[in-house]
């Protein structure tokens, strides 16, 4: 279960991510597409009593950049509110102090609409009002509104159960030829792995050892953090700079991994690339005091 094979990593593998990036969206994109383009029956007979077609409905709101935790929002911060006929959603409405603030959305698509949080708006449970006067359900769960200082500057990789496997998922455990360079952290597959630290993307690959990873350069430091054997490739891309607690992806197996887990690297100085590997463990665990 824990031989994860992880080694060297040769040069070439720039055409491997592509290929995968292809496929991926064609999977992807597919269900979408047509979901999108037929589901006015299926939403009526769906949603019993709400059901207007083509009336915007919300099944939760999410925050994305600038966040405390995925419900956890502050003045300034990207949102996405999840849902369908979001397409049609012109302004989002938070709750405020006094009254209800509106917002005009900043991104919208079908399935999701982004807005960035009004400096007013308190703990609420935020819904839409379409370009033609329809509002929408309100979001089944309360989004919370905190101070900016509340951003954690750090937070546990992995948002869910998870623990640290038997002895050869520890760093330095022993492989055909080599030791292993991280900690496996075990959990199951679609857990949510989020950026322990502020930092910036620097690689976002495929590998046939490491699967889909990601590298990223920790902000304000001379360390990076590799994340391996990632369901999906991360939506990340390099160059990206994501605050603590950032969606990464999902805890998968691809690459050479048997059994659902996270491979996490602790590198002082530059990712296979002059710098040197240290035992994450004491980090990690430091971290779930948190
Ligand atoms: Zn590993």
């Amino acid at each position: 279960m824990l031989r994860t094979e992880f080694f060297r990593f040769p040069e070439r593998t720039a055409i491997v991510p592509v290929a995968a990036l292809v496929v991926f969206l064609a999977v992807v994109a597919l269900p979408t597409a047509s979901t999108a383009a037929g589901t006015a029956g299926a939403s009526a007979a769906k949603s019993g009593g709400l059901g207007v077609p083509g009336k915007p409905e919300i099944t939760d709101v999410v925050c994305v950049e600038q966040c405390v935790s995925a419900r956890k929002a502050t003045p300034g911060a990207t949102v996405e509110v999840v849902g369908r006929y979001l397409n049609r959603a012109r302004h989002v409405v938070f709750a405020g102090k006094s009254r209800d603030v509106r917002v005009r959305y900043r991104q919208r698509k079908f399935n999701r609409v982004r807005v960035v949080v009004p400096g007013t708006a308190v703990d609420g449970r935020p819904f839409v009002v379409s370009s033609s006067g329809f509002r929408s359900n309100r979001a089944p769960r309360e989004l919370e509104i905190l101070p900016v200082r509340m951003i954690p500057r750090e937070v546990f990789p992995v948002r869910g159960s998870f623990n640290y496997g038997s002895s050869g998922a520890k760093f330095g455990a022993g492989r055909t030829g080599y030791s292993h360079q991280g900690q496996d952290i075990m959990a199951s597959c679609g857990t949510r792995i989020v950026s322990v630290r502020k930092a910036k993307v620097v690689y976002r690959k495929y590998h046939s050892a490491a699967g889909n990873y990601v590298v990223l350069r920790n902000l304000g430091t001379n360390t990076q953090f590799a994340y391996m054997h990632l369901l999906k490739p991360s939506k990340l891309r390099p160059g990206q700079v994501v605050d603590a607690g950032r969606l990464i992806g999902y805890v998968g197996q691809t690459g050479r991994a048997y059994g659902c887990h996270l491979h996490f690297e602790y590198w002082i100085g530059s990712w296979q690339r002059g710098g040197r590997p240290i035992n994450p463990l004491p980090y990690l665990r430091s971290l779930q005091k948190g």
